[in-house]
């Protein structure tokens, strides 16, 4: 049975979704002023593989990661750029879905925008005012009185006092209470607003993930994720809007990835310490480069913080060149009948005792790891076959393993070359003339090739 780590109540539990059979997840998704970086990605690819894994094990999933395509940032950037913020939204939007599927992710079920669901967002305030958890002020802003309701903190374990204590919120004269979070803004000269109830404004942040959970999912959800810094404010506010209108548990499972960091510092715009996704795949072998951050961004739990280096990266690479160069030596047979994985299997099973722990993906690439070794072993294409199957559960090993090996990185000029290099040196060989097949053979190995030759001819890989 999967167990998952609860946040809310701090220890792994039993996973039983609300209807049997069916998950409903939310997921925080990004806010679309810039191409995401390395950070973000981590915590994008954890909750790719919980989706994966979910289904994997027949679960019929519908997930849902909202895009936040209106605030602060986004403006700012868009007066910046002399851009409309249609214009820069669609732009990141587009190179969004660009990354993502490179990093091998599934779409989730449903993408919801904040400007798409501001009448749902006004919904839940004005319940909200009307049950007194909120209130305008005379500035037009409307804002949530923390105090009114009693569950507030339960997500970070933290009463009201400690946190007014901790978080030295600034003192604003139209809260009734430094706590007190904005549900909606009064509109200012030259940004976008609608019209409401309260005035001309637009939402704040955590009102939307409240309204486009309730709107795709309904009132209680199986499981919501994040990255960690998300479980204050953001996931507290979402409980108090969420709770505070439906009366309703918003969440059965909160779930959150922990940091990739920097130099031991958490990855982030605001520290400047950042690299784009974009970036590093771009520096990557074309054909390698998503899979091996994939691999790199899952190897270890999602609940430990990762350090992002290149050598981490390089090391990455090479563990998913020797699962490959042994599918590519033992060429995978179907898992089972109907390509379905057999979960009898010993090996199977210790894959899937590792995921359902809590999704530990560490353990489960070292079951990975031990099954490659017993396929150099036996050169046995069934177990081949459930190596690359169980890889699949997580979005791993689905490449043809020779293109894989070979990598693309000086695209198909090079692989043309290297061909035509091997010809010449098989046409020196025949014409006995060993001195000028053993020079070309140098030429290819000074360009990071290995030369295998078998009985069915030569064959190359990058080193
Ligand atoms: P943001 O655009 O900063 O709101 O972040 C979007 C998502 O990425 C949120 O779920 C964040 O918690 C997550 N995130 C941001 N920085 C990091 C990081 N360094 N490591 C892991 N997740 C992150
Ligand atoms: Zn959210």
């Amino acid at each position: 049975m999967l167990r998952i780590y609860n946040t809310l109540k701090r220890e792994k539990q039993d996973f039983t979704p609300l209807e049997p059979g069916k998950v409903r997840m939310y997921v925080c998704g990004l806010t679309v002023y810039d191409y995401f970086h390395v950070g973000n990605a981590r915590t994008l690819t954890v909750f790719d593989m919980v989706f994966r894994w979910l289904r994997a094990t027949g679960y019929d999933v519908k997930y849902v990661r909202n895009i936040t395509d209106v605030d602060d940032k986004i403006i700012e950037r868009a007066n910046r750029n002399g851009e409309s913020i249609e214009a820069l939204t669609e732009r990141m939007v587009a190179a969004m879905h660009e990354d993502c599927d490179r990093l091998g992710m599934l779409r989730p079920s449903a993408e919801p925008r904040a400007t798409a669901h501001i009448d749902n967002m006004l919904g839940i305030i004005g319940e909200l005012v009307e049950k007194k958890r909120a209130y305008p002020a005379d500035n037009g802003d409307v804002y949530y009185a923390v105090r009114e309701f009693p569950g507030y903190g339960k997500l970070s374990g933290k009463s009201i006092d400690d946190l007014r204590a901790g978080e030295r919120v600034a003192v604003d004269g139209h809260k009734r209470d430094p706590l007190d979070f904005v549900l909606w803004k009064a509109a200012k000269p030259q940004e976008p607003h609608w019209c409401s109830h309260y005035g001309n404004g637009r939402p704040g942040w955590h009102i939307e993930c409240s309204a486009m959970s309730r709107a795709e999912l309904g009132d209680t959800l199986d499981i919501h994720g994040g990255g960690w810094d998300l479980q204050f404010p953001h996931h507290e506010n979402e409980i108090a809007q969420s709770e505070g209108a439906s009366g309703k548990p918003f969440v059965n499972y909160w779930m959150h990835a922990a940091f990739l960091n920097m130099d031991n510092e958490k990855m982030s715009k605001s520290l400047g310490n950042v690299f784009t996704t974009r970036e590093i795949l771009n520096k990557l072998d074309p054909v390698q480069g998503g899979e091996v951050l994939r691999y790199f961004l899952l190897r270890g739990h999602y609940r430990s913080e990762i350090n992002y280096t290149w050598d981490t990266l390089q090391d990455a690479r090479a563990s998913l060149l020797a699962f490959y160069n042994t599918l590519r030596e033992v060429p995978p047979a179907a898992a089972g009948p109907d390509g379905v994985i057999d979960w009898s299997l010993p090996q199977a099973r210790a894959f899937r005792d590792a995921m359902d722990d809590d999704f530990h993906t560490a353990q489960a690439f070292a079951v990975l790891h031990e099954l490659r070794g017993e396929v150099n072993r036996t050169r046995s294409p069934e177990l081949a076959g459930l190596l690359r199957a169980l890889g699949g559960t997580v979005g791993l090993l689905q490449q043809d393993a020779t293109r894989f090996v070979q990598g693309g990185a000086a695209q198909g000029d090079d692989a043309a070359e290297i061909d035509a290099l091997i010809a010449a040196r098989n046409d020196a060989k025949k014409n006995r003339n060993f001195a000028e097949a053993d020079r070309i053979r140098d030429e290819i190995k000074a360009r990071g090739i290995v030369l295998e030759d078998s009985p069915q001819g030569t064959t190359w890989r990058r080193a």
